[in-house]
């Protein structure tokens, strides 16, 4: 079916996930950029700002980075971030504590990997280049990694942040790249970035986020317990598994809930995008709070 057909075959009358996730994302971006700009700066690290400008974007009441940011003189740290400082420095504050609780919590109770779906840049890209693919026909043969892989992986920055003795992901990552690319400049990431991209266009549909990335690994994690859940009516499911083949993590996490054993995808790795209650034709999928 081509992606035209497609779309004709959703149904009506869906909240339409995905075009707010991308407004949301967008805005984000958006959002981290503004504090610099309105500070007198200019983005990509510039610094134009005339004598009026604020010294720093900090003393404004939001700044920061996905990493690491400040509200209203609260501080929010990403609690992956803070795992790998704490292995690199082999030491502990309480502060950093108090800094990565309110996102964890919030995460913990909505679902980890909330933050791949909603929140991360790389996500908006990777849909991007998606798109781009299919409408310039690129079909691509696809090389399965257990999607399960991205926990070890964290496993393993962690490992080797105490080894190397600092945060090696912090270092590398694409996420970073991107935020603190478009805001203060450099190029720190994109080298994984690019490798990011030629992966999705030569190796596998989505393989980075769905089996690779120790950040969504963290989440994967951390999704286990979330409280947001996509639910499934049994009696009205056709067994039609449309649902699988657009799901952005991986067709196997809806398994379990459309073959009849569970009544909500119970994967830690779902990222709540949507895209499956958006596409069910009929309308046997939906948002459900509670386990
Ligand atoms: S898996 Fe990693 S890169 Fe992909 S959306 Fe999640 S955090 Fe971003
Ligand atoms: S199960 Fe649905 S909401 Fe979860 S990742 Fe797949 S398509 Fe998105
Ligand atoms: S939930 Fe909807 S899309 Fe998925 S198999 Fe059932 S009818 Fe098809």
């Amino acid at each position: 079916m081509s992606d035209e057909q497609e779309k004709k075959s959703q149904p009506k009358g869906r909240f339409p996930f995905t075009v707010v996730r991308h407004v949301v994302q967008v805005l984000i971006l958006v959002l981290f950029a503004v504090p610099v700009v309105a500070a007198g700066w200019s983005l990509f690290g510039g610094t134009l700002g005339g004598n009026d400008a604020i010294r720093t974007p900090a003393d404004l009441p939001f700044f920061g980075t996905l990493s690491s940011s400040s509200v209203f003189g609260i501080t929010l740290l990403d609690p992956f971030a803070v795992l790998q400082t704490i292995a690199a420095s082999k030491s502990f504050s309480l502060d950093w504590l108090i800094g990565l609780l309110p996102l964890l919590v919030v995460y913990a109770l909505i679902r980890g990997r909330v933050f791949c779906g909603w929140v991360c840049p790389v996500n908006l890209l990777l849909e991007i280049v998606d798109w781009l693919r299919k409408k310039l026909h690129v079909n691509v043969e696809e090389h399965a990694v257990p999607r399960h892989a991205k926990v070890y992986v964290a496993l393993g920055v962690l490992v080797l942040s105490a080894v190397l003795s600092f945060p090696v992901f912090e270092a590398l990552s694409p996420v970073g790249f991107i935020v603190k690319g478009i805001v203060f400049g450099g190029v720190a990431g994109g080298i994984t970035l690019l490798a990011i991209i030629l992966a999705e266009l030569f190796w596998g549909h989505r393989v980075w986020c769905r089996s690779i990335c120790p950040l969504g690994g963290f989440y994967e994690v951390v999704g286990k317990v979330g409280l947001v859940n996509v639910k499934i009516d049994h009696e009205t499911c056709i067994g039609c598994n449309k649902c699988k083949k657009v799901c952005l993590c991986d067709p196997e996490i809806l398994e379990p809930a459309v073959d009849g054993g569970d009544s909500i995808v119970r994967a830690g790795d779902c990222m709540l995008c949507g895209k499956c209650i958006e596409t069910c034709p009929v309308k046997a999928l939906d948002i459900k709070i509670g386990r």
